[in-house]
């Protein structure tokens, strides 16, 4: 498999050569409803964003399907697993979180010979076997093996064509994950996403007796950049390396990965059992996030925090818009004037930390660049990262800094 450095040519997209993890072995359930012609909600994208929409749907008993063109719930994984236990519990998920990750207290944050230690509620998630624990209530509403394949609004309903056939459908929920296309030709954005593309992989035998999650800004790299080690327990870990793409960069991302990791004493010894990588859309979000009888969220939306978070927000906005078209159905009003309730209600539940977090990154990102990343690390204190990405704080103040750097010379 060639080293990828686009966006679109993603090690997720392929099989691993390695052996499959353990969660991949439960794994086999194929879910496969006949794929009705019409309903009253399609979901497109069985992730954490059109799971948490089709929950809310089934909860409210509306007549919906969900399509996804894989073949196996969670996997092939892109994904490094780590969440907030806070944020994901503040869902009122029916499952006890705990069954499907390790929480640890301890986080590291180190640049050369800086390091910064801080302490959040992070928690590793086996994302496959959570996935599965999510879709399990709409299993019967669940159709794998379907690619979409195009959208189209009527003012009388919605048509989903797929690798099976056409649904007629009174609304769609887009969920589908990172697109550049769809939201151009819908109308939602006439911005291409910046995305950050990522690689690595499950590591067994390490050595991280404390669950110490790691994470490193690398010189050299000429882009904001980040290497992790999140722990799952003391000898499996979830290890990636990250960068903010731009043309001409030339990063082979996997001989990188390859490189730093061996530099990583925690890391000796330890063998990949499952490969991890993809791009992660990382500009904010859409212009728009609904048109007349659409829905967007999680990555289609562009609703991924700043260094590539995006599983909480996929969670919150899926369940977001599951709750919008449920009562859209229910009222029969569609429309924009009906659906614009979605937007507001987002921004006011995760819009702030979204933006404050950007503004924080693009910060970070011309300081790498201007090579005073260093200087600017060494002024943060620790708390106060996790507190901008995660709790938007400071949003006005990064906003205007944001605003004021481009017009200096870097
Ligand atoms: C390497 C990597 C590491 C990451 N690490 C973290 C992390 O540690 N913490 C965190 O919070 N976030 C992380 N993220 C981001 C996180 O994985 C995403 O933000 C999250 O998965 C978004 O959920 P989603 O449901 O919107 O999209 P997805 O999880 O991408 O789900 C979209 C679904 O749509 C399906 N689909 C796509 N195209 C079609 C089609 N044409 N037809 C039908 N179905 C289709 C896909 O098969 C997929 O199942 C990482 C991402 C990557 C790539």
């Amino acid at each position: 498999m060639p080293p990828t450095d686009t966006p679109g040519d993603t090690p997720a997209d392929k099989p691993a050569d390695k052996p499959a993890d353990k969660p991949a072995d439960k794994n086999d359930a194929k879910p496969g409803a006949p794929l009705a012609d019409r309903v009253d909600v399609v979901v497109i994208g069985a992730g954490p964003a059109g799971l948490m929409a089709a929950r809310a749907l089934r909860e409210r008993g509306v007549d919906f399907a969900v399509i996804d063109k894989k073949s196996c719930i969670g996997l092939p994984l892109a994904c490094g697993e780590g969440v907030l236990l806070h944020e994901i519990e503040g869902l009122g998920l029916d499952f006890d979180l705990h069954e499907y990750g390790t929480l640890s207290r301890r986080q590291v944050f180190v640049y050369g010979a800086l390091q910064k230690r801080f302490s959040i509620d992070t928690f590793e998630l086996n994302r496959p076997a959570f996935e599965r624990a999510l879709a399990e209530p709409v299993l019967p509403q669940l159709r794998l093996d379907t690619r979409l394949l195009d959208v189209t609004e009527t003012p009388e309903a919605v048509f989903v064509k797929t690798s099976d056939g056409t649904i007629r459908a009174r609304m769609a929920i887009l969920a589908k994950g990172p697109d550049d296309k769809l939201p151009r030709k819908l109308g939602m954005t006439s911005r291409r996403h910046e995305m950050v593309v990522a690689y690595g992989g499950r590591y067994e035998g390490c050595d991280l007796p404390d669950l110490t999650w790691r994470i490193d800004l690398l010189d050299g790299f000429g882009t904001l950049n980040y290497f992790w080690i999140f722990p799952y327990t003391a000898t499996k870990a979830n290890v990636g390396l990250g960068y903010l793409n731009r043309p001409g960069l030339g990063i082979n991302l996997r001989r990188e990965f390859e490189r730093v990791a061996a530099t990583q004493p925690s890391l000796r010894g330890a063998r990949m059992t499952l490969e991890v990588g993809g791009s992660i859309p990382v500009s904010g979000a859409l212009d728009r996030t609904f048109t007349d009888r659409l829905l967007a969220c999680g990555d289609f939306a562009g609703h991924v925090g700043a260094l590539g978070d995006g599983i909480y927000y996929a969670m919150a906005g899926g369940k977001l818009a599951g709750e919008i078209a449920a009562g859209a159905v229910k009222r029969g009003e569609f429309g924009r004037d009906a659906l614009r309730v979605y937007e507001t209600r987002w921004r006011a539940q995760f819009g702030g930390p979204l933006k404050a977090g950007i503004a924080f990154r693009n910060i970070l990102d011309r300081a790498v660049r201007a090579g005073v990343a260093l200087a600017l690390v060494r002024l943060i204190p620790a708390p106060l990262g996790p507190a901008i990405l995660f709790d938007g704080k400071l949003r006005r103040t990064l906003g205007l800094v944001d605003r004021l750097l481009p017009r200096l010379p870097v």
